[in-house]
């Protein structure tokens, strides 16, 4: 028993991958490929359905053959949120494309229910924990029943099944046997009421969703489907969003933990307790995991321009020559001379929401060298985690400590820089696969290896490097009022409307 594995299917924006684990938490065998992505309009991103069906069944049947599918005990399952499949239930092909999270074709959609309607962001938020932005799945789904015949179609004719990626897969991987989502994923489509983890009738009506063609809402582990592979049965017993599947892969596991991944853009969510929380700043409440019926609850914040920032450090400025050149650099110099550099080269998230701001330079001198300008770039994630967890503060969540997780933190200067900026400890995990190692972890439990997430975060998780603070609260606050002041130039520059928008 002890040597059977826990196979990931983690079905992400840019690859889809299957990862095997063992119960002790090492990779034991991996194979991956590139999704294409399709840009058919400026702001539009899609996938192929069936793509992605078939990748992700070639990637489980790579690695079952080179472990030996008998040594598989379970499949956990993570993916890409929000972006929403549509397919007949009668051929079981796609019928049209997948509409990307990223996406924006909803834009004017959502403005347009704003304007309608002054108090339903509100009213909305109050029941999902989400904005009424183009990001979430409901509008996406509007959008193809007004503009794609073959899905309105199929929907007047009661043959539409519309669902995230990981039930798209779960329905192509059970035959056509299961038609779930898990809790976390159906919190991310604005049709999900967050107390009772429910489709709720009202937003089903708002956004004309046909509920017949909805999965059904279900637990993050536990007996969900089966599944055949190399001709073998296996149970389907782990699901969650990657976010989520992230922070319990970073055993975030009670109230106050927080993982960050600090990628292209930074993700960071708050595990928040068993009570919905209420976010007065912007942030997003949202299910963190749902077992035996109950949920246990998140709140998460995203910074538009994380890693992005050095990426044009070297290719926009070129002034470094790799990423991780920063880190000498920074080092290379006792303090930042007095620059800072407010990243906002893609608007500016949570939880200024923002997405007309422009990033600004200041604070320079004839003493600036580039050195300063790298270190106050790395400074910047610091800052905006800080601006994070101000806002977490704020709204009833104190950050016990941050797990990192993502392709900057190979920077160690950076993960130091963490640690001081927030006056908290700061750790990285022995290994960086977190997404699939939380949905390893949920498929263990649900298979019955472990009793619970603790259990299979004691077995499967382990802390690399621990990063503590090393400065004072005096220049820990000298170095939030600079970057304060620098942000303040920014929010400056923006529209009135928006920055009213921001602050409601
Ligand atoms: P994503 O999953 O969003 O594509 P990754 O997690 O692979 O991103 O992280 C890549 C990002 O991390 C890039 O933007 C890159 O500039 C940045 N990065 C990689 N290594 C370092 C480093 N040593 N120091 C700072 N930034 C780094």
């Amino acid at each position: 028993m002890k040597d059977q594995l826990l196979l990931v299917l983690d079905a992400g924006t840019t690859s889809t991958r299957a990862i095997a684990f063992s119960q002790d938490g090492e990779i034991v065998a991996s194979a991956g490929r590139a999704l294409t992505q399709h840009y058919p309009a400026s702001g539009w991103v899609e996938h192929d359905a069936g793509e992605i069906r078939d990748l992700s069944r070639a990637c489980l049947e790579e690695v079952a053959a080179q472990v030996g599918v008998q040594r598989i005990a379970a499949i956990g399952i993570t993916n890409q949120r929000e972006t929403v499949c549509f397919w007949d239930l009668t051929t079981g092909e796609p019928l049209a494309r997948a509409i990307v999270w990223q996406d924006r074709r909803t834009a004017d959609y959502c403005a347009g229910l704003k304007a309608h309607e002054p108090g339903l962001e509100a009213r909305v938020q109050a029941k999902t924990g989400l904005l009424l932005d183009p990001y979430f799945s409901a509008t996406k789904m509007r959008w193809a029943l007004d503009n794609w015949p073959t899905v309105a179609d199929a929907a007047r004719d009661g043959r539409l099944a519309v669902g995230t990626v990981e039930s798209w897969l779960i329905w192509n991987l059970s035959g056509g046997q299961a038609h779930i989502t898990d809790a976390t994923n159906a919190s991310r489509t604005l049709l999900m009421d967050l107390a009772a983890c429910q489709w709720d009738d009202e937003l089903i009506a708002l956004f004309g969703v046909p509920k017949a063609a909805l999965p059904r809402i279900v637990d993050c582990a536990g007996a969900l489907a089966n599944t055949a592979l190399l001709g073998r049965r296996i149970p389907i017993t782990g699901v969650a969003g990657d976010q989520q599947a992230a922070a319990i892969g970073q055993a975030c596991l009670s109230a106050g933990m927080l993982k960050a991944t600090y990628g292209t853009g930074c993700f960071l969510l708050a595990h928040a307790g068993a009570v919905p929380p209420v976010s007065r700043n912007r942030l997003l409440a949202t299910v963190a995991w749902r077992l035996d019926g109950a949920a246990a609850y998140a709140l998460e914040g995203a910074i538009f321009v994380a890693g992005s920032a050095i990426q044009w450090l070297r290719d926009g400025l070129g002034i470094i020559a790799s990423s991780a050149d920063s880190e000498a650099l920074a080092q290379s110099v006792p303090d930042n001379g007095g620059v800072s550099f407010v990243p906002a080269l893609a608007g500016l998230g949570a939880p200024y929401w923002a997405p007309d701001a422009r990033g600004v330079i200041c604070g320079l001198s004839g003493g600036s060298t580039r050195a300063h300008i790298v270190r106050a770039a790395l400074e910047a994630q610091g800052q905006q985690t800080a601006d994070l967890v101000d806002a977490l503060a704020a709204d009833g969540v104190a950050a016990a400590m941050l797990r990192v997780d993502g392709g900057m933190v190979a920077n160690d200067w950076l993960c130091q820089d963490l640690a001081d900026s927030l006056g908290a400890v700061v750790e990285r995990p022995r290994v960086i696969e977190t997404t699939a190692m939380g949905a390893a972890m949920l498929a263990g439990v649900g298979a019955g290896l472990f009793p619970d997430l603790p259990a299979a975060a004691a077995a499967m998780v382990a802390a690399d490097v621990r990063f503590h603070p090393a400065i004072d609260g005096v220049a820990r606050s000298a170095r939030r009022s600079q970057w304060q002041a620098a942000v303040a130039k920014v929010l400056a520059e923006v529209k009135p409307e928006l920055n009213l928008e921001a602050k409601l």
